[in-house]
């Protein structure tokens, strides 16, 4: 099958140069590199590609803004008014915002529309009004003194970003630490950074001053280590793999510098025999296609009670054949492409070691088409959980579905996992949803749904290979400040 193109739309691609200290330049060395749409392999832009150089100039732009700038003496509510602003020109760049995230990443522009911008722009109205609400408080120890608990910003944040959600992850990181008083250099993937850059452009124009928000696309091994090695930054926030975020933990550990770090996932999402199954279909087929799987909570291992297990893996098969494969920017479609012929290889030597350690290719396995990176909804049944399928992040399109007897059964395979970012349950009875919400490992359960996230609720994973720490809500205030104890004599 070949993907059908729409037209192409002619779009202004904003901006392709590092933004530091409010300043849009050309790397240092001179050097760019090429970001394509994955749809249909083409170069939509040369971007500057940052190296140690670059970031380094950047750090001393955030840490002067932090320090001699407008932005550490300004009234919280001005702050919380230049956020504001940002949101609104935001909002206002809507159509181009969101163009740019579908060609840039392959994402389906009808999801970026409904999803991903009204999150991102949700993010940043949410944290617009955090500044002047960040309060101190007052320990009351002894009548002599005065003894309270300031809250101040953690410096210079460098934040690095996948290429998956490039939007959402961006603003995640950006909008907490504004909110915090901090200043930023943020390094985008080298897959996705042209909607960064454009919030840069925004950031600017809404009056974000010079050298608070720091952009610096460039390669991870380069631009982004000598971020997380340059001592001068006080927290790294990163979102990505666990090879990285393990590697980043390692070279951040001289500094002792602060980490939030949002890794993976191999989430377990559980059907049992008195749920909807209707619904649960429904919900794991966009719990592990969506974004044609490329997102770190999607529910990869669906572990379904054996007295429904035939049926519902023939309408899981049913539904994953329904799903539109195509042109992103074509509204109907449901999957886009993949990220990149490396991503595609991987997914498909993941089919392979599927199929050579014996679960069953129920449905999809194949790549559609010979141009862009699109591939089959797949679904592999009899899966044990010890199999390379269920113990590794795939980060595509591929469902391994596992059987299970009952309740513990259920506990023991789900749990049984390197990851622990989140889980689903199907299920009517509401005691064993209450159950299942405390005993499964994961930092978000779901109940009777799949995939939710909202700015005001905490994100993150309770460790091991999904990481540490927590992104959004009250909680990611946290993250970009620390605590000060003040003790004032009173006594004269
Ligand atoms: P990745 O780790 O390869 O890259 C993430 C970012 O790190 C990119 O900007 C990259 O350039 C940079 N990077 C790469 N090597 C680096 C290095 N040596 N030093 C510093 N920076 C470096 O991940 P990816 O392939 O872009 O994204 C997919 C991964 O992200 C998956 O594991 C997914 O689960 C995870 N993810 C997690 C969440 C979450 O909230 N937990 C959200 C989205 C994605």
């Amino acid at each position: 099958m070949a993907i059908a193109a729409t037209p192409r739309p002619s779009i202004r691609i904003p901006q392709t140069k590092l933004l530091i200290d409010g300043k849009w330049v050309d790397a240092r060395s001179g050097k760019t590199f090429e970001t394509r749409n994955p749809a249909t392999e083409e170069i939509i832009a040369h971007v500057a590609s940052a190296d140690a150089e670059d970031t380094a100039l950047a750090v001393k732009a955030a840490r002067a803004a932090l320090e001699h700038g407008p932005w550490g003496t300004m009234r919280a509510a001005e702050r919380a008014r230049i956020m504001n602003r940002f949101a609104e020109l935001i909002r206002a760049r809507q159509d181009d915002v969101v163009m740019l995230e579908s060609l840039d990443g392959g994402k389906p522009i009808s999801s970026v529309r409904r999803q991903d911008f009204p999150a991102m722009l949700d993010c940043i109205e949410y944290y617009a009004g955090w500044p002047d609400k960040i309060t101190v408080y007052v320990v009351p120890v002894r009548p002599d003194a005065l003894t309270y608990i300031a809250r101040v910003p953690v410096g210079v944040v460098g934040a690095i970003v996948p290429w998956n959600f490039p939007l959402m992850n961006s603003m995640w990181k950006i909008a907490p630490a504004l909110a915090c008083g901090c200043t930023i250099v943020m390094k985008p993937a080298t897959e996705t950074p042209l909607t960064a850059l454009l919030l840069g452009e925004l950031a600017l124009e809404a009056g974000v001053p010079p050298g608070v928000l720091n952009i610096v696309p460039g390669p991870g091994s380069t631009a982004g280590m000598s971020i997380v090695k340059n001592p001068d930054v006080d927290k790294i926030s990163f979102t990505g793999s666990p090879a990285v975020g393990k590697l980043i933990m390692e070279n951040a550990a001289p500094f002792v510098t602060r980490l939030t770090l949002e890794l993976g996932g191999k989430s377990p999402n559980l059907i049992f025999e008195d749920a909807d199954i209707d619904a649960a279909v429904k919900g794991s087929s966009a719990g592990i296609f969506f974004n044609s799987g490329q997102v770190c909570s999607a529910g990869s291992r669906i572990l379904v009670q054996e007295s429904v297990y035939d049926e519902f893996c023939e309408r899981m098969v049913e539904r994953s054949k329904g799903l539109k494969i195509g042109d992103p920017l074509d509204e109907k479609t449901y999957m886009g492409p993949v990220i990149s012929k490396k991503q595609m290889n991987t997914i498909m030597d993941y089919i392979e070691a599927g199929k050579s350690e014996g679960a069953t290719l129920k449905s999809g396995g194949d790549r559609v088409g010979t141009k862009g990176y699109f591939l089959e909804p797949t679904v592999f049944t009899d899966v044990d959980n010890s199999m390379k399928i269920a113990r590794e992040e795939i980060f595509g399109p591929v469902a391994a579905v596992i059987r299970f007897k009952d309740e513990d059964d259920a506990v023991r395979i789900a749990n049984d996992s390197d990851f622990s970012l989140a889980a689903g349950v199907w299920t009517k009875d509401v005691v064993r949803a209450h159950v299942m919400a405390q005993r499964l490992r994961a930092g978000t359960v779901w109940v009777n749904t799949y995939g939710q996230s909202d700015t005001r609720l905490p994100w993150g994973g309770l460790g091991g290979d999904s990481g540490m720490g927590r992104d959004l809500g009250e909680t990611a205030l946290d993250n970009y400040t620390d605590k000060k104890t003040i003790w004032i004599s009173l006594r004269r």
